[in-house]
């Protein structure tokens, strides 16, 4: 079946709004109108007006890199998905393994927030993967089934046809180890299983399952050529436009 390529740029905690604007205006002006590729951009919650004003127009689309479960309410510091909505942002990143390791974000609350950002119209971009003690004992797929089953529960066929799932080993996350291209197909491969059983042939067909951790334009076109990795989720190489945007053209070669 083929799945149109995703990449999604997570600029972490970096960038003003002012220079995420101007990352942003880059981007439009490299990236043009090529249509074979779905591209993403998340900044931090501060730029998210300013690039969206930027991108307003392009094919690339806004992303956030989390969000509270919640609509409204007393949770100092937080914010919703009603409120990425009304900045226009389509998309969101939740249960990055930052999020998961340093904030102590447990898969309930997680899933707590897939549900909300699917009732919000909000694509969530639900990141899984296993830290480096977990895959030298032997638990990687336990670990990503877990973390995918319990941020699943109670999606429905219906919105899991527009979930994206990112498998991001922690070990390769800003580390410069990416996975073997026989790695992360084999734990991509996994999760669609995953997804069959869950919901069914048909959805887990459509869902984009992206690799992150280090993917660069050195690495990329080995991994965007396997058959279950339909894009990527990328940290350091999307903070600077060039070599986002050889990745962009990576996944465009691999289609
Ligand atoms: C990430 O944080 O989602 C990520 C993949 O980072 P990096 O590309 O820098 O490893």
């Amino acid at each position: 079946m083929f799945r149109k390529k995703l990449i999604a740029g997570n600029w972490k905690m970096n960038k003003t709004p002012a220079d995420g604007a101007a990352l942003a205006a880059e981007l439009v002006t490299l990236i043009g109108k090529l249509s074979d590729v779905d591209i993403v951009v998340c900044p931090p919650f501060t730029a998210l007006e300013a690039v969206g004003r930027t991108l307003d127009g392009s094919i690339v689309k806004l992303g956030a890199q989390n969000m509270h479960p919640d609509a409204s309410g007393a949770f100092t510091g937080e914010v919703s998905a009603p409120m990425l909505r009304a900045l226009f942002a389509t998309h969101v990143i939740l249960g990055h393994s930052e999020r998961r390791s340093l904030f102590g974000e447990k898969d309930a609350f997680i899933n707590l927030k897939v549900l909300s950002a699917f009732k919000n119209q909000l694509r969530p971009i639900l990141c899984v993967g296993e830290s480096l003690a977990e895959r030298e004992a032997g638990s990687t797929l336990k670990v990503v089934q877990t973390q995918l089953e319990a941020g699943l529960e109670g999606v429905s066929k219906e919105q899991a046809a527009s979930l994206l799932v990112a498998y991001e080993p922690v070990w390769a996350i800003g580390t410069g180890k990416v996975a073997t291209s026989d790695q992360a197909q084999e734990v991509h491969g996994f999760i669609r299983g995953l997804l069959t059983k869950l919901f069914t042939e048909s959805v887990a067909q459509r869902v984009r399952i992206l690799y992150g951790g280090s993917m660069k334009p050195a690495n990329a076109p080995e991994l965007l050529a396997q058959k279950d990795i339909d894009g990527g989720l990328i940290g350091g190489a999307a903070l600077e436009a060039r070599s986002f945007v050889e990745l962009v053209n990576a996944a465009a070669a691999a289609k």
